[in-house]
């Protein structure tokens, strides 16, 4: 059985995501960066536009007179009104393309009197009037105002206006905003399913490293533990067969190796756990049996190590613990506590292994008398490499993979392991599971 998780949680998928977000999201940009330049210049043109246009109305004269255009007969295309305005409020002159809208454009300008020259956009709002028995209907406009303050000939002041009917830009320019979000919504997903090939193509190269390297270090340690067991056996050999013609010294050295043997084909083991484990080659076989009699067991195996140290192993097992797990990475995780319980305790302490159950879980503890973690640590031991104390770890000959193996273990089986610590008084290693 592979776990989904762990497909999904696979390191080049998540570097996959953060380079598609990093291109997506640079598309994104740039594409709103150009919707606003494309805008900005779609506006600044027609406002140009519009104002020399104003701008030529309001100056036009003929003699030294202002020529009042006839709107009359215009659809609003040219001028929308035109107005010349005493500082009173009073009509001196008008003509306005659409008659029945006077009203409503004498309230627009009657309260603006400029002091010089000025441009203003306003919103003429929907008008349904009756004039001579007929009924006009017009829809909202957008007028862009000039106004031009002027003196009269008799010397009394007056202000000209004029407007022009911009509603086709304005419409014009809604258009263009929908199109450029059509554009950029277009974008977007084409952006995104680019920036995702794009993505898997760059990938591709490192994954072929990675996998080359994650192949090399398994095939490499599955090649070192053929003859880590010849070295074992060979040495049991000796032990047995010389075992009394050997001098003190010779039984020590042979031992040593012994141990030094043990030592390197764990690391070896752990290695390759991790390395198929990163690959997801891992099969987990999940079967249902009784955990009790196991713990038992792989209590007893340590025994003598523990014995070696003077240490006492306490068990405190139920009658019987039905379980739902990989029998084989159970123990490897039981055994890697253990085997750190008995590393990290000093001659004649205890180590308590307890097995118990809640309705909903399943729990392992295991509890020393050692020299415990310190605080700072107590996080990062389950990283690998990581050793809480360098020298006295070395000496131990470990190698910081142990628990970074257990805590894959206990993720693979959905469960969760936590670490109490006090330094100087031991530490108690918790691991629980979901009851399947
Ligand atoms: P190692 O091979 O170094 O034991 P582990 O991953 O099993 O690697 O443990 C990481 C580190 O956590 C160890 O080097 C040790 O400093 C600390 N540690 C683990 N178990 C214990 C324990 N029972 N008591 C004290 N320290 C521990």
């Amino acid at each position: 059985m592979k776990p989904k998780w762990l497909k999904k949680r696979d390191l080049f998928v998540q570097t996959q995501r953060k380079l598609t977000f990093t291109y997506a999201w640079l598309i994104i940009v740039f594409l709103m960066l150009f919707s606003m330049i494309v805008s900005i210049f779609f506006l600044g043109m027609a406002y140009r536009e519009q104002r020399q246009l104003l701008h030529s109305s309001l100056y036009a004269t003929e003699n030294g007179d202002v020529i009042i255009p006839d709107l009359s007969n215009s659809r609003g295309d040219d001028l929308y009104f035109f107005y010349i305005l005493d500082d009173e409020g009073k009509v001196i002159a008008d003509s306005t393309a659409i008659r029945q809208n006077r009203d409503d454009n004498l309230d627009m300008i009657e309260r603006w009197h400029p002091r010089r020259d000025g441009f203003r956009l306003k919103w003429l709002p929907e008008s349904d009037d009756h004039h001579d028995g007929d009924r006009y209907r017009d829809k909202d406009r957008l007028l862009f105002v000039g106004a031009r303050p002027y003196v009269m000939e008799d010397g009394r002041k007056a202000v000209i206006y004029a407007a022009r009917d911009v509603t086709f830009y304005a419409e014009a320019f809604q258009n263009l905003l929908l199109v450029l979000l059509f554009i950029l919504v277009l974008f977007v997903i084409a952006a995104v399913w680019l920036s995702y090939s794009m993505s898997k193509k760059a990938m591709i190269p490192i994954q072929q490293t990675y996998r080359q390297q994650q192949q090399f270090l398994a095939d490499a340690s599955h090649e070192l533990r053929t003859p880590l067991s010849i070295l074992n056996t060979s040495l049991d050999v000796i032990e047995l067969e010389n075992g009394e013609d050997l001098t003190r010294y010779s039984r020590e050295v042979v031992s040593d190796m012994k141990e030094e043997v043990g030592r390197m084909s764990r690391m070896v083991q752990h290695l390759l756990t991790l390395a198929r484990s990163d690959s997801g080659s891992v099969e987990f076989e999940m079967a249902s049996f009784d955990l009790v009699p196991r713990v038992r067991q792989w209590v007893q195996a340590v025994e003598a190590v523990a014995q070696k140290k003077q240490i006492t192993l306490t068990t405190s097992l139920p009658e019987k613990l039905a379980v739902t797990a990989d029998v084989e990475r159970i123990k490897q995780l039981v055994y890697i506590l253990l085997d750190n319980a008995i590393k990290y305790t000093p001659e004649k302490g205890t180590v308590d292994v307890t097995l118990g159950s809640h309705p909903k879980q399943w729990y392992l503890s295991i509890r020393d008398t050692g020299i415990g973690i310190p605080e700072e640590s107590k996080q990062r031991i389950f990283d690998r490499f990581y050793r809480a104390e360098e020298h006295r770890s070395r000496e131990e000959g470990s190698a910081g993979l142990g628990l970074s193996i257990a805590k894959w273990i206990v993720e693979v089986h959905r469960g969760s392991i936590e670490v109490e610590s006090t330094l100087g008084d031991g530490s108690t290693f918790i691991v629980k599971f979901p009851q399947a």
